[in-house]
């Protein structure tokens, strides 16, 4: 017997809607790509997502098109979002730190109609554009004033195309599995995959996610998400900050320390979220200034493991609460969030610090597991370790056009590709990506456990670790180090920094000091490049032997 309730399909502008009726007057402010900080609110925002959306009707963009946002965090790119995906199209942001390369080739393997490019990237798009033919017309999100001369064809200026709208357009209606979202993983190996997301799993994902013990955001509190909407779905922060009504601060291109806190002071932000290396400029500018948080409550670090370092120098230097997040754009993308729930509440200071380092915990909609190589389960017992499986209400089924084939295995789970553990309270601990970590004398050495360690040191600014041939061991430990500015901590200071404090065989084989770490485009470290930077090195150990 089927229950007697209305089908209310959960399609994305109706949180939209719902802001600009219940939080018409709610302000999403913006650092602007042209430099001044402009106030929009909700109902603003949805107004001009209609007219975007009769617009883009009019443009011939149909149901289940492909429209590119190459853009920064600002309300005129989440109008976007909202104007594309009420006519029933897909959103495809296009993430500006890939190589030109990649950047061409997802516009095309995608097959976007249009493209809304903030005034940043019109340089790099101008050069682009002979090998994108499917591009029909490049909309600069912008106003006349600050409209560029540019060798675009069909270039039109954002503000002028709206004015030409009178927003009078009713939301097309559709199924609520109907796509609504493209991004593309960064593809270290091999060409970037699509995930395509569901207006349904787009808005289970960020109700999940605004829930208290997980993001926690509410109509009285102000978010500015540093995660640019161009990685992983913006961490569902677009539609989670209107599905409540908080007061949404988008930092546009300035991403650096004293920016990033300018804002945090002046909008009175509550909560903020971003990846580690943003918060280590921030931590950087507030240490060297002096500076203190007045309003910031709660930091959500993700995307990278947060050091233990990091969260306390947040935590006893800024008086914030820190939680660490663990996704992937492939799970829309949140699978974990390291709040403290009841079973670990009232810990002394030094082990809620242990808790607060591991990813976290599920939250309602993921399902995960840990196996070993023959898909076996394995404890949750915060020690063994294994590959790291999901399943739930938004998590990708396939890759866009089947690329990468069948992606779950015989029970619906994906394999992340991640390595952790799971305590018996259910907090999962990231030990490594399967590829990078260190097989040594067939056991396995987590190398984001050694960085996170060496990342204590009051000297170092960031740690890398990478396997190097050993002739005995197969792989050793070694370890990359940046210093901080002015600092000059040798190996052998490292090396006495962390004796005891791991495992004696984890310990590096050796330290090389670098003057920057590489990361991908969202991010991360980027272990392939530094890998290939070090292919000609040898261990001393190795060296003397030879
Ligand atoms: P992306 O799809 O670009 O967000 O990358 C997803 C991958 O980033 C995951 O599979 C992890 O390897 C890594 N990752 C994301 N968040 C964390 C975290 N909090 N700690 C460690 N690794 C993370």
């Amino acid at each position: 017997m089927m229950g007697l309730m209305q089908q209310w399909p959960l399609l994305i502008h109706k949180v939209i809607d719902y802001a600009a009726l219940q939080h018409g007057t709610q302000e999403v402010v913006s650092r602007s790509v042209e430099g001044p900080i402009t106030r929009s609110t909700y109902a603003k925002v949805r107004q001009n997502a209609l007219k975007l959306a009769q617009l883009l009707k009019k443009d011939g963009i149909a149901p289940g098109d492909r429209v590119a946002t190459l853009a920064w965090n600002t309300a005129r790119h989440l109008e976007t979002w909202y104007g594309i995906t009420g006519v029933g199209a897909i959103y495809h942001t296009v993430n500006p730190r890939l190589f030109p390369e990649q950047i061409t080739w997802i516009i095309n393997h995608a097959e976007d109609k249009l493209i809304f490019v903030d005034l940043t990237f019109v340089p790099l798009l101008e050069k682009l554009q002979p090998q994108l033919p499917g591009l029909k017309r490049y909309v600069i999100l912008t106003d006349a004033a600050h409209l560029p001369s540019t060798s675009l064809p069909n270039a039109t200026c954002y503000e002028d195309w709206l004015a030409g709208a009178d927003g009078d357009f009713v939301w097309d209606s559709f199924d609520e599995s109907t796509a609504a979202g493209l991004c593309y993983t960064s593809g270290t190996t091999g060409h970037p995959k699509g995930v395509l997301y569901s207006h349904r799993s787009n808005l289970l994902h960020a109700m999940a996610n605004s829930l208290p013990d997980a993001v926690g955001l509410s109509s009285t509190g102000t978010i500015l998400p540093v995660v640019p909407l161009f990685h992983a779905n913006s961490w569902s922060v677009a539609f989670a900050a209107p599905m409540v009504g908080a007061k949404l601060v988008m930092p546009g291109p300035k991403l650096d320390g004293a920016s990033v806190y300018e804002l945090l002071e002046t909008e009175r932000v509550t909560i903020t979220a971003g990846v580690p290396t943003v918060w280590l400029m921030l931590l950087d500018y507030m240490q060297r200034e002096n500076k203190t948080l007045s309003t910031v409550k709660r930091v959500m670090i993700g995307g990278a493991a947060a050091p233990r370092s990091m969260i306390e120098a947040f935590e006893r230097g800024f008086g914030v609460n820190v939680f660490h997040a663990w996704g992937m754009t492939e799970m829309s993308p949140v699978g974990s969030l390291g709040t403290l729930k009841s079973s670990v509440t009232g810990l002394i200071e030094n082990e809620m610090f242990d808790v607060k380092a591991k990813q976290g915990y599920a939250p309602f909609g993921v399902e995960m597991r840990i196996t070993d190589d023959s898909n076996n389960q394995l404890p949750w017992d915060g020690k063994t370790f294994g590959h790291l499986k999901v399943r739930g209400m938004a998590v990708a089924s396939a890759y866009f056009k089947g690329d990468g084939g069948d992606i779950l295995d015989e029970d619906g789970f994906f394999d992340t590709g991640d390595v952790a553990h799971i305590d018996p309270q259910g907090y999962m601990q990231i030990t490594d990506r399967a590829k990078d970590v260190i097989k040594s004398g067939g056991e396995w050495i987590s190398t984001i456990d050694i960085e996170n360690l060496a990342v204590g040191h009051p000297d170092v600014r960031e740690a890398a670790v990478i396997g190097a041939k050993h002739p005995k061991w197969d792989e050793r430990p070694l370890l990359v180090i940046v210093l901080k500015a002015g600092k000059t901590a040798n190996r052998q200071d490292i090396l006495d920094y962390m004796r005891d404090k791991i495992a004696k065989w984890w310990m590096p084989d050796d330290v090389q000091f670098i003057d920057e770490i590489p990361h991908t485009a969202t991010g991360k470290i980027n272990k392939i490049r530094l890998r290939e930077q070090f292919k000609d090195y040898t261990l001393p150990e190795v060296t003397k032997a030879e």
